[in-house]
């Protein structure tokens, strides 16, 4: 289907073993432009589908894609190195998103009566939310099924078609998605992959036709993203990585939450962008609680209970910041700067680590964590809010009541309380940030919406006799009367 130029093509490699695993197409903005066109086509006649039918595909490439489990996650872990048990718990909680996704689009969606109010009560007034066409996402390569499937099977759903840019790193496992999709949706290409660097991506973004854009990666990317948006005033829901934190307070489950802090911050090598990169833990059980966590990190191997460094660039990151932590004064308690060893990286548990270090501020994406001694659990939010980012964050406490403030107060979009990351494998629930983390949101109802444009209709059902408003025969006596009125509804003052 591709119409890349000059036949050019890019390989993706096992990052653990350099073995080349595929071959794809750079495709340039002329074949970008044909996806879309053929897109627009797709969306119409998906679009026309309804919600029943679209639930009906929808639920039947869940089934294929389940059936298809091993061979996806083998895919995963064949362009990332991550264990195929990890890739297999990522896949299988992708399709617990297309499950939601499609059988309750029509419900959040669907067209529904809402009240007129009594200033309208000659109107029939409807809402609804009709897809916007072309859905273009420009996907990560930490988790390359779960993450742009939270855009993906959303936007189906509401009845968009889709043309999605995997990473350059993870081309193979967009490929497949997109193929099993076909086996559901022959007819017409409702979900397209085009393959290539961020000049793909950059065509798709700035591609007129696109109707919305979603993306997942760095936030100084989704800036130029955004720009390439703009040309167009395209929306953008961006999902650019977080800081996150987890707070442990003076009746948390101590065992508990070091395992939690420690799978957290080193599965998946760290390479989460919900992951856990900080902690802060009250004076009480400060001691108590780094001994748990450096006795279960020290037990740790990296290429076996995780896998390689994905991205080749991103070890520089990591030494970046270990070395920056120490030369600041930080203590490393486990590893040092000698674990970055690409394409591995041993885990690392720092301590001290002044406030304005690069590894509290910024964005590791590494099997690194911090941890710091605070009074209590106030001091531990405001802490864990003093970065630019606001993603995710957890929360350890044995008070229910105190657990759900403290989540509250965090600024991240979603907070775990005595569990890590759980809100991925809640599908109604909302997904995304704040700050440099981004904006929109995927997954839930808020998910649905987002690849929506709400469409209001309200139809007069009858004339209301005398109170001729909108019209320029409208007298003084008609406007006397919609002043009583509206003295009568709204002059009162109520304590
Ligand atoms: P990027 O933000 O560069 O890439 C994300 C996606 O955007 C990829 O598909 C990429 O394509 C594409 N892209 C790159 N440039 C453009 C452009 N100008 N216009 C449109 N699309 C573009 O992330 P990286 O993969 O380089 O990772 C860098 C950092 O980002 C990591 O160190 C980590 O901190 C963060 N990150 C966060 C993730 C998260 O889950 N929030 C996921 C991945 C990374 P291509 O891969 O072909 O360049």
């Amino acid at each position: 289907m591709s119409t890349a130029t000059e036949g050019r093509t890019f390989e993706s490699v096992h990052p653990a073993t350099g073995v080349v695993v595929g071959t794809h197409p750079i495709d340039d903005a002329v074949s970008v432009d044909a996806a879309v066109e053929r897109g627009r086509g797709a969306a119409l006649w998906w679009g026309r589908l309804g919600f029943d039918e679209r639930r009906r595909r929808l639920l039947d490439y869940k089934a294929v894609v389940t059936r298809n489990l091993r061979r996806i996650a083998e895919a995963v872990s064949q362009e990332t190195g991550k264990p195929e048990g990890d890739a297999t718990l990522e896949a299988a909680i992708a399709i617990t998103h297309i499950d939601w996704a499609a059988r309750n689009a029509r419900k959040v969606l669907g067209p529904r009566r809402v009240p007129s109010g009594l200033l309208g009560v000659n109107l029939a007034a409807t809402l609804e939310y009709l897809p916007l066409g072309v859905v273009g996402v420009i996907g990560p390569w930490n988790y390359p099924v779960f993450t742009p499937m939270g855009s993906i099977v959303y936007a189906l759903a509401a009845g968009n078609a889709v043309v999605f840019k995997p990473s350059e790193l993870t081309p193979g496992v967009g490929v497949l998605l997109a193929e099993l999709f076909a086996e559901s949706v022959p007819e017409h290409p409702v979900f397209q992959v085009v393959t290539g660097f961020g000049e793909t991506g950059a065509a798709l973004a700035g591609h007129p036709g696109v109707g919305k854009v979603a993306f997942t990666g760095s936030t100084a990317t989704a800036k130029r993203v955004m720009a390439a948006c703009a040309a167009n005033l395209t929306p953008l829901v961006a999902e650019c990585g977080g800081k996150d934190a987890l707070i442990v307070d003076r009746d948390a489950d101590l065992a508990a939450a070091a395992d939690a802090a420690v799978w957290g911050a080193m599965s998946n090598a760290g390479q989460t962008c919900v992951g856990v990169e900080r902690v802060y833990a009250v004076a009480p059980v400060y001691d108590d609680f780094m001994r748990e966590l450096t006795r279960r990190v020290a037990a740790l191997r990296a290429g076996e209970d995780y896998g390689p460094i994905t991205m080749p660039e991103q070890a520089d990151v990591i030494r970046r910041h270990v070395d920056d932590a120490l030369a600041k004064g930080a203590t490393a308690v486990v590893g040092g700067a000698d674990a970055v060893r690409p394409p591995f990286v041993d885990p690392v548990v720092l301590t001290d680590v002044p406030e304005d270090a690069s590894a509290v501020q910024e964005e590791t994406f590494g099997p690194t964590i911090t941890v710091a001694k605070v009074a209590d659990a106030d001091e531990a939010v405001r802490r864990a809010n003093a970065v630019a980012y606001g993603l995710g964050g957890t929360v350890f406490s044995g008070n229910v009541r105190r657990a759900t403030e403290l989540a509250r107060a965090m600024l991240g979009g979603m907070t775990a309380v005595n569990s890590v990351i759980s809100f991925v494998g809640v599908p109604s629930l909302p997904f995304g940030g704040t700050g440099a983390s981004g904006f929109g949101r995927i997954h839930g109802a808020d998910g649905l919406r987002e690849f929506t444009r709400p469409k209001a209709i309200s139809r007069q059902r009858f004339a209301i006799p005398g109170m001729n408003l909108t019209s320029f025969t409208r007298t003084p006596a008609d406007l006397e009367r919609l002043v009583k009125l509206v003295t009568f509804l709204h002059g009162r003052r109520k304590s």
